[in-house]
């Protein structure tokens, strides 16, 4: 999708401070990050929403917050905490149409979210 930002991140075409990559995923930092820590983890293939996963994408779904699990440890976030956050569709104030699993922590985190 040369359309979708994320996947112009994933192919190099837009700048991104990429902190993972393997073979079915890439996570960047947030531009506008809302905690000490805060990447974004994507699939290199174009999903828009949650809404359009199956049961094939069972598996990445699983390496997704594997690996976010994965950058919270390397940051020592592991036992203080932290938050993982996929957001669908406008009520969720989904921005970006490429499905991304937020990775935050760093601080206290509130709850409810807004
Ligand atoms: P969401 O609101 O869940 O769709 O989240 C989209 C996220 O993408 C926001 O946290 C933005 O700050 C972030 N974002 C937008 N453009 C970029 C970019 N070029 N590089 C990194 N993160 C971005
Ligand atoms: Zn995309």
């Amino acid at each position: 999708m040369s359309s979708c930002l994320f996947c112009r991140i994933v192919a190099g075409e837009i700048p991104s401070k990429r902190v993972y990559e393997d073979d079915e995923l890439v996570a960047f930092e947030d531009i506008n990050p809302q905690a000490p820590m805060h990447v974004l983890v994507v699939p290199r293939t174009h999903l828009a929403t949650l809404n359009d996963l199956s049961g094939d994408h069972d598996p990445l779904v699983g390496s997704m917050v594997r690996r976010a699990a994965a950058i919270a440890a390397d940051r020592g976030y592991a036992a203080g905490g932290f938050r993982t956050v996929f957001n669908c569709n406008a009520d969720a104030g989904q921005t970006v149409f490429h499905v991304h699993l937020h990775v935050l922590g760093g601080r206290r985190l509130s709850w409810p979210p807004g």
